[in-house]
């Protein structure tokens, strides 16, 4: 439920800092600015003009801080209400004391994420491009930033916006008949109805295909290192790093558990786990660490098998060999500055094979470009225009929306027109709860309430 009550809060970071924002949003903005802010020129706040003055609380006639104050008039906002941004001095307790004097005007601290929820009541974003702004916030990597801009641009809402349109433009022509019943649904109607759900299907299924890449820009990927104790695991994480992290020795199983660090290759964000060297053994903390390992193949995004080049193949290489049978993995052959005996068998089955000396870098870069041309989106034919669905919210919404096309393309046949409009309207639901036009208030409750408050 929107309440049109004024609202206010911090929207720089908590803390110290340069400068400290306030922001209002709502009718009282104007008459908040008026209140609590001393214009040195005279003149009052002209809405979109940046003024300088002074916070100013009257009660007590006190000067709190020199501001700069900028009064943006409904619907030219963020909210689209009226705003009023008070830009002061960044300290915690200058910022503190702005808000309160602010608060004390008779408005209410906002809610986490208030203000773009309300941009998109107020129908200035639609629901896409809200999640796109708290992206946009939250990215770590240039790849997930450049995502999040286009969805925040609205890109990826025409693309929703056509299947919407497909959809009734279907609908509409159901329904014609269900309000004229004593007509048969003609040829020429049943083909432009099919032909309108079927373009909607297309689109659905473009958008469901950029899921894993959308996914791998926005979360980055994660990678697994996994060999033999002593083949060199911790000093290839320590070379991806740059710094020594793990603990190298030529003890073999040093690493005992998963160690996990995240690094930005390429744009791309990489969640390294050095996990403890798979071999037979008595000890039972660091079987307790192989098996941590092993269970965690199914879910990386891709396995850098290590392997010792001097040494030769053997059984416990077979057994890794055979635990990543169904998983994308890169076989590194360490040690290459060593006399190589290592010979992969045929029916080793990796996504690419590479020599490394991780002990003095040699081959490291090109292995980082390996990873980095496996999953970024520099394979598609011009990233920069690349548009992907990133959200399981998103996804798990389309497939819903495909389902009930599906049903509907197999029930043309039948012609039970008010079964048939069912379906139509339950897919239209689906594709609206993405967009925003039937999301419940529990779904908003829950995506804005991931949002920082004064966003
Ligand atoms: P892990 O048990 O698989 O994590 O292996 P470590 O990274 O601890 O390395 C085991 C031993 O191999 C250490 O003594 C390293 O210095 C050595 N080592 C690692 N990489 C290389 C390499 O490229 N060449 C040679 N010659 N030795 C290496």
């Amino acid at each position: 439920m929107y309440i049109r009550d004024t609202i206010a809060a911090v929207s720089t970071p908590s803390g110290n800092g340069g400068i400290g924002i306030i922001r209002v949003s709502g009718d009282l903005a104007a008459t908040v600015g008026n209140t609590v802010f001393k214009p040195v020129h005279d003149g009052g706040l002209v809405s979109h003009r940046f003024s300088f003055g002074i916070v100013y609380d009257a009660a007590i006639g006190e000067k709190i801080d020199e501001a700069m104050a900028v009064y943006m008039r409904s619907p030219r906002s963020y909210t689209r209400e009226d705003v009023l941004e008070l830009h002061c001095h960044g300290g915690w307790l200058v910022v503190e004391r702005v808000l309160a004097l602010v608060l004390s005007c008779g408005i209410r601290l906002a809610e986490p994420g208030e203000f773009t929820r309300r941009a998109f009541l107020n129908g200035r974003i639609d629901l896409i491009q809200a999640e796109a702004v708290m992206e946009i916030i939250a990215s770590s990597s240039v790849s997930a930033l450049q995502l999040a801009q286009r969805q925040s641009g609205g890109a990826l809402s025409r693309r929703f916006e056509s299947v919407r349109a497909n959809i009734l433009k279907a609908l509409a022509l159901v329904e014609a008949y269900i309000d004229f019943p004593d007509d048969d649904l003609g040829d020429t109607d049943k083909s432009a109805i099919l032909a309108s759900v079927q373009d909607a299907n297309t689109i659905i299924s473009g958008l469901l295909s950029t899921f894993e890449e959308g996914r791998v820009m926005r979360d980055g990927i994660t990678v697994l290192i996994i060999g033999k104790p002593n083949v060199g695991k911790s000093s290839l994480l320590n070379r991806l790093l740059d710094e020594n992290r793990a603990i190298v020795a030529a003890v073999p199983g040093t690493t005992r558990d998963i160690i996990e660090e995240t690094v930005i290759f390429g744009g791309l964000s990489l969640r390294l786990l050095d996990s403890a060297g798979i071999r037979r053994t008595d000890d039972l903390v660091e079987s307790e660490g192989i098996s941590r390992a092993l269970a965690k193949i199914p879910h990386a995004d891709l396995v850098l098998a290590v392997f010792d080049s001097s040494l030769e193949f053997g059984q416990e290489d077979r057994f890794i060999l055979d635990a990543l049978a169904d998983s994308r993995s890169i076989a590194v052959l360490n040690k290459a500055d060593l006399p190589k005996k290592f010979v992969l068998p045929d029916d080793a089955c990796f996504d690419a094979v590479t020599d490394i000396e991780a002990l003095s870098g040699a081959g490291i870069s090109s292995l980082k470009k390996l990873v980095c041309s496996i999953f970024s989106p520099a394979n598609q034919s011009n990233p920069r225009e690349f548009i992907a669905i990133s959200r399981s919210r998103h996804r798990d919404a389309l497939v819903s929306a495909a389902h009930h096309l599906q049903n509907f393309s197999f029930g043309l046949h039948d012609c039970n027109l008010e079964l048939l409009a069912l379906d139509l309207r339950a897919a239209l639901h689906a594709v609206g709860s993405i967009t925003g036009q039937t999301a419940t208030d529990e779904v908003l409750d829950h995506i804005f309430s991931s949002f920082c408050i004064g966003k």
